[in-house]
């Protein structure tokens, strides 16, 4: 059996696992990733992620200082405005609310990649790491946790040992289940619908436009090209089932009406890929030398750009966490840390779910009083300086009322 030793193995390598991996290892830990399912790093290829993350100042804060914002910048989107269109009148006026990254003296408040591009360039940067790899395939299939450290057993009769696992591997996290962690999910009757327009009436002009009628947000995020956006489509299931029924030509005739035609035309360029929409709370973020990070710890619905950018928010306060104790000289993976760790996290973790899970159900409710409801919301969040500034900076949108 092949013995191998590292400071830190994470398990899965989706985007929050490679993301962490290549953090850590810049502040100097030894780190294994692995993953049965190698990275798809080619966008036309089978099992490619077409979504795309758009990552908000904090995030892009935490990359820069991890070496890899300026390969991730040579191909993002900036978001300049965040626009909310309310089209839920019955006769069909628009309510439009703009937030401009002016308000937070920023050229932009947020840079958009599709999330294939992400993989590959972030295994790029890990190449370039002699105290970062990448196991694929190769599945964790258990640890053991000791007061020395933890016992991992891998696929391919393979054993390593190391002070602390991170768990990043997906909301069924099977090191979640292991460790005994509860998690409260809940579902919404809600699919997404993602994939990639072409509008070539009307270039995006880096705004991000949120579109709300009734089943869900319609979101429109730029691309690169200033003709392409991303799109997610959220509406109930058998709205979606019924939409993947249409051809490419009468879907895109359906995406357009319910963009409001607020880029004009929309043709269908990728995609429609369909995910189901839930929400999941772990109850805690650290088990015998585990830290859960990412959807392992939470899912949301995908809703002002919150999923990867709390993991990213994890990911800062975990790094933090390591570096203080290895400095200290002591265990990183220590149960007052880890519990540490959980305790910082709990709380904007917590209030980001709730925010996100309010604002799903306004933009779902097709009942008159609750859109007069989002149509206040949007009022007030907009006419208030220091709320849309508050806004801009949690990338919450019209939810984020219930933010401050
Ligand atoms: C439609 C949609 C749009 C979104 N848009 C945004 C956005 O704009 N901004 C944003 O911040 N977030 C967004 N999100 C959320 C974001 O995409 C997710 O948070 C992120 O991709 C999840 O990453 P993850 O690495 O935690 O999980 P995953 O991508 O699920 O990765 C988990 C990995 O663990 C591996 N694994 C499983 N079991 C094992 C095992 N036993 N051993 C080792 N590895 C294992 C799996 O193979 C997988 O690769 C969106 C989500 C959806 C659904």
């Amino acid at each position: 059996m092949e013995r191998i030793d590292t400071d830190i193995l994470i398990a899965g390598g989706g985007i929050a696992g490679l993301l962490a991996s290549a953090v850590l290892a810049e502040i100097g830990f030894d780190v294994i990733c692995a993953d049965p399912v190698p990275p798809v790093t080619d966008g036309a290829a089978a099992g490619a992620d077409t979504r795309s993350t758009a990552f908000l100042m904090p995030s892009v804060q935490l990359l820069e200082r991890a070496g890899l914002w300026p390969r991730l910048a040579a191909h993002a989107a900036p978001l300049r405005i965040m626009r909310i269109v309310d089209a839920s009148a019955a006769e069909g006026a628009l309510e439009t609310a703009d937030f401009v990254s002016d308000d937070i003296d920023q050229p932009a408040f947020a840079y958009n990649l599709p999330n294939w591009l992400i993989r590959r360039e972030v295994l790029a940067h890990l190449q370039t790491r002699a105290n970062a790899q990448l196991l694929a395939p190769c599945r964790v299939e258990g640890m053991l946790a000791r007061s020395s450290g933890a016992i991992v057993t891998l696929s391919g009769n393979r054993q390593l040992r190391a002070p602390l696992v991170i768990a990043a591997d997906g909301r069924n996290s099977p090191l979640r289940k292991a460790a005994g962690i509860a998690a409260k999910k809940w579902s919404y009757g809600q699919k997404a619908l993602v994939f990639v327009v072409h509008h070539p009436d009307l270039p995006h002009e880096n705004v991000s436009t949120e579109v709300h009628k009734s089943g869900g947000p319609f979101t429109l995020v730029p691309l690169p090209d200033a003709h392409q956006s991303a799109v997610v489509w959220m509406a109930t299931g058998p709205e979606i089932a019924a939409l993947n029924t249409l051809d490419d030509a009468a879907f895109a005739q359906a995406a357009t009406a319910r963009s409001a035609h607020v880029l004009g035309a929309l043709t269908l360029v990728a995609g429609r890929a369909t995910w189901p929409i839930i929400a999941q709370q772990a109850a805690r973020l650290d088990g015998p030398r585990l830290a859960l990070l990412a959807e392992a710890a939470h899912v949301i619905p995908p809703i002002g750009a919150q999923g990867l950018n709390m993991s990213l928010a994890d990911l800062a306060a975990l790094a933090g966490l390591l570096a203080e104790a290895r400095n200290a000289g002591q265990d990183i993976g220590a149960p007052a840390l880890l519990a540490r760790y959980s305790r910082a996290r709990l709380p904007d973790m917590a209030a980001r779910i709730a925010g996100v899970d309010a604002l799903n159900r306004a933009s779902m409710a097709s009942a008159a009083p609750l859109h007069g409801l989002r149509r206040q919301g949007l009022k007030l969040l907009h006419g208030v300086k220091p709320l849309r500034k508050a806004a801009m900076f949690a990338g919450l949108g019209a939810g984020a009322r219930q933010a401050p």
